[in-house]
């Protein structure tokens, strides 16, 4: 044969499906002459490829360097061919082999479709399904792998002709892009009041006039409404029956999310990403309504993510409607998202007065995804929608293993190889429904990844719902149960990919965590390792008294430091004030006695006793109030000094305490003397950065990095404070980029810890 051509045939794994891989590879092929076939597989996508040996070195650097936008190449495997002398290149059909592909997330309207979309001569002009290769769903519409129409909720339209040559010509950018549609083979928008030929403008007239719509998205319904329309909100708020815990808006572009949120460019680059999640943002000059995010400095913005928002925004010479809409999942507080059809037909009259809806079904739930910048880096509050199952790296290949996560914030995770996948977030495990959202989760996962776990890792909390699932699922397998603490530390560490052998200083700050010793943890300081953790030092204990009631009743809190650290409740203290007295008489029983209390060294609970011991919350009505609007109030504020912990050396080989009563003795007289909350919470804020850099000088080895999780650093101001007084100090300091520091994340540190052992 002749002797200046070559054959192979490689085997391209990683995200190559649903990302426009196989167009991408033919155009590549084209414009290098050369000639064969790519075809997908459940194992990746495999290239048959002949031509000039330099063309087909290209073809591979090509491939490795420069793979369209959204692909994620895990490994090329190349093996030689005998030359065949064929001519042309064409996309194969799909092959069932054996082995993996990885599945994309959902993804935002791309630049082209959104032009398209307002382009009165395009054939998809105002079409509310427009998509393309390189955007539209894929996570929450896909059944199973390999991803193709026909294992999609696609599967329920037939193609037109158009649509069809489109998806078959490769000089398309529509070429094999699975979720292809138009007006005429599409999808099709319905809504639930009297017949009107157009859904879109009945539905931006009923948001107009103050009324609350259920919009079917990507991974679920929304409720929205006017987000300056104080009594929409407000009617909202007492429909879903949801009380300050704030709500994520939308506008349809960047211009409009700079009159409501100061945007920098770290920010914008988020904001308009492909994953386009929900920002927490700084507000801008134009007010909303108080409804939206009461007591809050920062606002939940989003961009419209699907061309269906966008027409529901409204396109240029349509009648105005609002241009800040309230974007809140369709559910009551607390239940997972509503995505079918048949679940909307039930839930939904309750709370919205008009659904405005289609016929492509959801075939899997996924929220929206909460972000933070801090110090121009991106920090994941909740990870999902645009986000799962993007895979994540191990830095040590893992044995088969499914993580079931904590009961707040769950998701759950598998592992096998290099590489583990982070499900969705799934919620709070307090219902039946959030079961069973979470086994349907976790089955998907396992479809999409194909990993058939051999193992599985727990928290080691006892009354843990998802816990008890993985014992009760496990059959023969074994389950590791991995203390809460330690599973922070090893998703921090993981994430940072350090090797096996590596040991941090763990900072584990959070509200509750199962402790060894059964006491709630949550102020933690640990020697770690991806295998095991000594604990070096903690918060002192204090009682927390009656569970749950002290998490809502920051004051409770405050009562019991102050009682542990002999300072009395005197009526001038806020938090004494705004407890009854029958309740103080019980408290104070309680105290003394131990009855119905369970030690703590929660940091969470420590933020929540200064918030009200400096006059600013006493009750909470959602997770970490208290500590999110003392950091709100603090975030401008210059301490010229800090509170001071004292570090008490243990008294034999057990860890060190640390005790927060010169911190709560100083506040108490900074609050008594009339100094303003935001300069408490300043102080306050500087005193836990300064303790952090104190345990690692005093308990660190040097060279040892330190790594920061728990819920506590999804606190941006403590985060930045600590991070830069680390790093003045000299030390290597890490946290979290890609998975949240809250329980969201702890599924990922699980599969860490479980692989180690
Ligand atoms: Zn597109
Ligand atoms: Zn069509």
């Amino acid at each position: 044969m002749n002797a200046d051509r070559g054959r192979c045939r490689l085997l391209v794994r990683g995200v190559v499906q649903g990302v426009g891989f196989r167009p991408f590879v033919y155009s590549t092929a084209a414009e290098l002459a050369l000639t064969g076939s790519v075809s997908n597989d459940s194992a990746g996508v495999i290239i048959d490829i002949e031509g000039a040996p330099a063309a087909l070195r290209e073809f591979t650097e090509r491939l490795r360097h420069r793979p369209p936008p959204l692909a994620v190449i895990e490994s090329i495997e190349r093996s030689e061919l005998p030359v065949r002398g064929g001519t042309g290149f064409h996309i194969a059909g799909t092959t069932r082999g054996s082995g993996r592909t990885l599945a994309s997330p959902d993804v935002a309207i791309c630049a082209d479709c959104a032009r398209e979309l307002t382009d009165p001569a395009d054939r998809r002009y105002r079409h509310p399904f427009i998509n393309c290769t390189n955007c539209g769903p894929r996570f929450t519409i896909i059944a199973s792998l390999p991803y193709d129409r026909d294992r999609t909720s696609m599967a329920d339209f037939a193609m037109c002709r158009r649509c069809a040559r489109e998806y078959h010509d490769p000089a398309d950018r529509r070429f094999h892009a699975q979720p292809i549609a138009c007006p005429d083979c599409g999808p099709a928008l319905d809504y639930s009041i009297a017949d009107t030929d157009d859904p879109l403008a009945a539905a931006r007239k009923m948001l107009r006039e103050g009324g609350i719509l259920a919009v079917k998205g990507i991974g679920g319904y929304h409720l929205a409404c006017d987000a300056t329309d104080e009594d929409a909100v407000a009617l909202l708020r007492a429909r879903k029956r949801r009380g300050d815990k704030p709500f994520a808006v939308m506008v349809a572009d960047r211009a409009t999310a700079g009159t409501i949120a100061r945007i920098d460019g770290d920010a914008a680059a988020i904001l308009s990403s492909p994953q386009r999640p929900i920002l927490l943002l700084p507000r801008g000059t134009r007010p909303l309504a108080a409804a939206v995010a009461p007591g809050n400095r920062d606002l939940g913005v989003m961009l419209a993510y699907t061309p269906l928002h966008l027409l529901l925004f409204g396109l240029p010479g349509d009648p105005p409607g609002p241009d800040v809409l309230v974007m809140t999942s369709a559910n009551l507080g607390g239940e997972p998202i509503c995505y079918t059809d048949d679940d909307a037909a039930q839930r939904l009259p309750e709370l919205a007065d008009a659904v405005l809806g289609h016929n492509r079904r959801i075939l899997v739930p996924c929220d929206d995804s909460v972000v933070r910048v801090v110090d121009g880096e991106e920090l994941p509050i909740r990870r999902s929608r645009g986000y799962a199952p993007l895979p994540l790296a191990l830095p040590t290949p893992a044995a088969p293993t499914v993580a079931v996560g904590a009961d707040v914030k769950n998701t759950c995770a598998v592992a096998d190889g290099r590489y583990a996948w982070l499900s969705q977030h799934i919620g709070d495990m307090d219902d039946l429904a959030t079961l069973h959202a979470f086994e349907a989760a976790e089955r998907h996962l396992e479809e999409l990844t194909g990993v058939r776990p051999q193992r599985l890792a727990a928290d080691a909390h006892p009354g843990y719902r998802s816990s008890a699932w993985a014992h009760r699922s496990a059959g023969e397998r074994p389950v590791h149960s991995v203390q809460h603490h330690h599973a922070h530390i090893a998703a921090v560490m993981g994430e940072h990919g350090l090797p096996d052998t590596a040991t941090v200083t763990g900072i584990a700050f959070d509200g509750t965590g199962f402790g060894t010793d059964r006491a709630i943890w949550g102020g933690e300081v640990l020697a770690a390792g991806y295998k095991g953790f000594r604990r070096l030092a903690h918060l002192a204990y204090v009682p927390q008294p009656g569970g749950d009631a002290s998490v809502h009743r920051p004051y409770r809190m405050a009562l019991a430091h102050l009682h542990a650290a002999g300072i009395d409740w005197s009526e001038a203290i806020a938090s004494v004030a705004a407890c009854p007295s029958d309740e103080r008489r019980v408290l104070i029983h309680q105290l003394e006695t131990g009855l119905g209390c369970v030690p703590t060294s929660s940091m969470g609970r420590l933020f929540d006793a200064v918030a009200s011991l400096a006059g600013v919350r006493h009750r909470v009505d959602y997770e970490a109030q208290a500590a999110i609007e003392l950091e709100g109030l603090a975030r401008d504020v210059t301490p010229e000094h800090a509170y001071r912990f004292a570090i008490i050396d243990p008294d034999a080989d057990g860890p060190a305490r640390i005790s927060p009563a010169p911190v709560l003795a100083a506040v108490v007289a900074d609050a008594l003397a009339g100094v303003d909350a935001g300069l408490i919470g300043a102080r306050f804020h500087a005193a836990v950065a300064e303790l952090i850099v104190d345990a690692a000088r005093r308990f660190g080895e040097p060279g040892v990095p330190v790594a920061l999780s728990g819920g506590v650093f999804q606190n941006a101001l403590l985060l930045s404070l600590a991070r830069h007084r680390l790093a003045e100090k000299g030390f290597h300091v890490i946290t979290h980029h890609r998975v949240p520091p809250n329980d969201g994340g702890l599924a990922f540190g699980q599969l860490l810890a479980a692989g180690a052992q």
